[in-house]
C-alpha cells in the first residue's frame, strides 16, 4: 500500500520533470510522516525511501528513536552510524525545543529567524555533522505568518551562513493554495526568483542548492518552477 503510493509519487515526479525538461535526479522526495506511526515509516523504508519530514518536535524525536531501534534489530549495516537516513524538521520551532532538534534531526527547513539559528548552532552536538538548514520564507504573505519576509531573507541567509555548526542549504516555502496551475506556478516562481537572487548576490560563501517547494497538491507546479525537493505526506501515507 504505502510502497505502491510511494511509487505513484515517484512517477508523478518523473512525469513532471519530463514535462519541464528536467532531470528527475534533480528532485528529491521528502516523505512527510507527521501524525503517522513508526510502522508507516518502516513501510516506506521497505519501499526504498530514506528521507522523512516531521512537523511536531516531540512526536518526531520519539519516532526517530523508535525507527532507529527497529532498524538496529534488522541489520547491522542499515543501522550503522553512517546510515543514509535523513530526518528533516519542517515544523515551527519554539526556543525551548531547539536542543531536541539539534540533537536528533539532520535537517531543519523551518528556520525563520536568527535567534533560532543561533541556538541550533550552539546546541548542535560536536560528534554530529553540521545541521543542514533551509530558511522558511513567507513567499505570499500567507496568514500563517510563519517564515521570514522575502525582503529580509537575503540578510538572514548571510548571517546563518556564518554559523559554523550549521550549513545553509536553501529555502523552503508553503504558499497558500492558488486557484489553478498557472497561478500555483507563479507563486512558486517567486520562491525560485528569491533563491536565484540570493545566490547571485554574492553574500554566501557557497551557493544554496536546495529549493524545497511542492507538496501533494502542487508538486507538478513546484517542479515546473524549479523545485529540488518536494515534501509529500498525504499522497504517500494517506489522509491525516
Ligand atoms: C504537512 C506538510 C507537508 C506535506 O503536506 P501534504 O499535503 O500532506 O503532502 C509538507 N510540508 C510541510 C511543511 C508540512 O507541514
Amino acid at each position: 500500500m504505502i510502497v505502491d503510493r510511494l511509487q505513484a509519487v515517484r512517477d508523478r515526479i518523473t512525469t513532471a520533470c519530463a514535462a519541464s525538461g528536467r532531470d528527475p535526479a534533480g528532485v528529491r522526495l521528502l516523505a512527510v510522516s507527521k501524525t503517522f506511526g513508526p510502522d508507516a515509516v518502516m513501510a516506506a523504508i521497505a519501499g526504498g525511501q530514506r528521507a522523512f519530514g516531521e512537523n511536531y518536535i516531540q512526536e518526531g524525536v520519539e519516532k526517530i528513536l523508535t525507527v532507529r531501534e527497529s532498524l538496529a534489530g534488522l541489520s547491522a549495516s542499515i543501522s550503522s552510524h553512517a546510515s543514509p537516513f535523513e530526518w528533516h524538521c519542517i515544523g515551527p520551532i519554539q526556543s525551548n525545543k531547539t536542543r531536541l532538534v539539534a540533537a536528533h534531526f539532520d535537517w531543519v527547513q523551518s528556520v525563520d529567524r536568527l535567534k533560532i539559528a543561533q541556538r541550533l548552532n550552539e546546541q548542535r552536538p560536536a560528534h554530529l555533522p553540521p545541521l543542514q538548514i533551509c530558511l522558511q520564507v513567507n513567499i505570499d504573505g500567507g496568514p500563517t505568518k510563519a517564515g521570514v519576509a522575502p525582503d529580509e531573507a537575503p540578510a538572514l541567509a548571510a548571517e546563518v551562513a556564518q554559523l559554523p555548526r550549521l550549513q545553509l542549504r536553501g529555502l523552503m516555502s508553503i504558499p497558500e493554495p492558488a486557484p489553478d496551475f498557472v497561478a500555483t506556478c507563479a507563486v512558486h516562481q517567486r520562491a525560485r526568483d528569491l533563491f536565484d537572487h540570493i545566490n547571485a548576490a554574492g553574500v554566501l560563501p557557497q551557493p544554496m542548492d536546495t529549493l524545497s517547494i511542492g507538496m501533494t497538491a502542487d508538486l507538478e507546479a513546484a517542479i515546473h518552477a524549479g523545485s529540488t525537493m518536494v515534501r509529500v505526506g498525504t499522497a504517500i501515507f494517506g489522509k491525516r
